[in-house]
């Protein structure tokens, strides 16, 4: 009886044990996966990541000089990133906010294609 007492008090005056989300978010883990970006001006359309998705969700036109990723298909394993040399795409720790319409996300690289950098990994 006293046992319950007091878990009832304790709860009665203690602070809630969940975050008031989206108020105020966790700081995500050091590892977390949240979503990939493009630093659209390091690529040199390869197509590596493009060949290396297994959601078949980019798509690089390398006449265009455009990279595009659909975000709703991406399963955020990090393939793309990890193959890609020059870092042209990045791990992001914060997931993505919902939203209202499904569009794919497009990149324009303005100006000529960067030259490789021979330290890029995987090109020698
Ligand atoms: S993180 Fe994985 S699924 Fe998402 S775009 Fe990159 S390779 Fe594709
Ligand atoms: S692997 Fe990197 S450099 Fe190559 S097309 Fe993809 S983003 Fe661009």
């Amino acid at each position: 009886m006293f046992e319950m007492l007091n878990t009832i008090l304790k709860n009665l005056f203690s602070g809630p044990v969940t975050r008031p989300y989206p108020a105020q978010r966790r700081e995500p883990f050091a590892s977390t996966r949240g979503q990939i970006k493009s630093v659209i001006e390091n690529c040199i359309f390869c197509m590596r990541c493009q060949a290396a998705c297994p959601a078949n969700c980019i798509v690089v036109d390398r006449k265009e000089q455009t990279w595009s990723v659909d975000p709703y298909r991406c399963i955020v394993c990090g393939m793309c990133v990890e193959v890609c040399p020059t870092e042209a795409i990045i791990m992001n720790r914060h997931y993505r906010d919902p939203v209202k319409h499904r569009e794919p996300i497009v990149k324009h690289q303005e100006g000529p294609i960067p030259k490789i950098n021979p330290k890029a990994k995987g090109i020698n």
